[in-house]
């Protein structure tokens, strides 16, 4: 198990999911669930998104804590900054290191609804390097880990809505890998030459870290309207087409899709792959089966 996180030589290729809190109680059995299943394929990890989808911030310590005492995942603890002082950050961090989770996926957060960019309460929230920053403090203030902590963070081949170009992101990255980061998860994207270029110039840059590809198998229309607009990309027109032809679902098509993609990357040198499963493990083991990813099957 993982692999990634222990630095040993994979078998074969790797892969980590996504899972958001549940926003109601029948939401919360059905994840419960989903995540037995999802922990039950191996994975190297399964995050928890923070503060995203309007779900709260306790709702995601007592989901780190589900996967923690409940299954044999690793967790790792998404944590935002907007909005937050830099003692509230630190408070929370040893709020979920008191929980069992030492590893975190560092990021600066969206915007609340109805702020932009430009309010002040994001603009002065601390970044994504200066979390960083706050989380390595707040590690040596503790006892000695057994286990290795470790810290991620975020990366967009297609940029970040508020970068200007690549080579901005490129060196923003190259920065997240000064202040401690040991690897970086991808924003959503649809096509492999944007993963692979944007890996290959950062090399050429000085990233040296490993960044997995995040991918989702979409089941909807919504879905991939939604996907679209995180990836700041339109989706392929093809599987726009073919997915309005099922009536607006059809999951085949969003596994087939992810499928694919995920064997152009893996063949172009992505490390593993990090699946966002929307809360949902059939079309994510779906995917992995097809890869033939999975080893020992997963129950049910
Ligand atoms: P930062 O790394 O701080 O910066 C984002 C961009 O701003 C940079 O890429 C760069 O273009 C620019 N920038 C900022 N500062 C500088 C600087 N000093 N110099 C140059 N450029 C700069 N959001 C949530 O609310 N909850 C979640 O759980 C969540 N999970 C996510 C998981 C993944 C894998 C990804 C990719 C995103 C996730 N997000 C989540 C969304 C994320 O919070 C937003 O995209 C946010 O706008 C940026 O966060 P960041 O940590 O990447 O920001």
């Amino acid at each position: 198990n993982a692999t990634l996180l222990t630095g040993s030589a994979p078998t074969r290729a790797r892969f980590s999911f996504e899972v958001f809190p549940a926003r109601s109680g029948a939401a919360a059995l059905a994840l419960g669930h989903a995540v037995q299943h999802l922990s039950a394929a191996d994975p190297d990890f399964i995050s928890v998104t923070y503060g995203a989808n309007g779900s709260n911030r306790d709702a995601s310590l007592d989901l780190l804590k589900y996967l923690r005492n409940n299954t044999t995942a690793l967790p790792l603890a998404h944590l935002t900054t907007v909005g937050e002082s830099r003692e509230a950050l630190r408070q929370t961090i040893h709020g979920i290191m008191d929980a069992g989770v030492h590893d975190f996926l560092a990021l600066r957060g969206d915007p609340p609804r109805g702020a932009s960019e430009s309010d002040p309460s994001v603009l002065g929230s601390p970044s994504s390097v200066e979390l960083l920053e706050i989380i390595a403090q707040v590690r040596a203030e503790r006892p000695p880990l057994t286990s290795v902590g470790r810290t991620v963070v975020a990366a967009y081949p297609n940029g970040h809505p508020q970068s200007r170009s690549r080579s901005e992101d490129i060196d923003w990255l190259i920065a997240k890998q000064g202040a401690g980061a040991q690897f970086a998860i991808t924003q959503l994207f649809f096509r492999a030459d944007d993963y692979l270029s944007f890996v290959a110039e950062a090399r050429d840059a000085g990233l040296h870290i490993p960044v997995l590809p995040g991918l989702m198998p979409v089941s909807t229309s919504a879905q991939l309207r939604k996907v679209a607009s995180l990836a700041g990309q339109p989706a392929p027109a093809e599987l726009e087409h073919e997915m309005e032809a099922e009536g607006g679902f059809a999951p085949e098509l969003g596994v087939e899709y992810a499928v694919s993609l995920a064997r152009e990357l893996l063949e172009g040198g992505a490390p593993s792959i990090h699946l966002y499963t929307f809360n949902r493990h059939e079309q994510v083991l779906a995917v992995l089966r097809e890869l033939n990813l999975l080893t020992p099957s997963p129950v049910g």
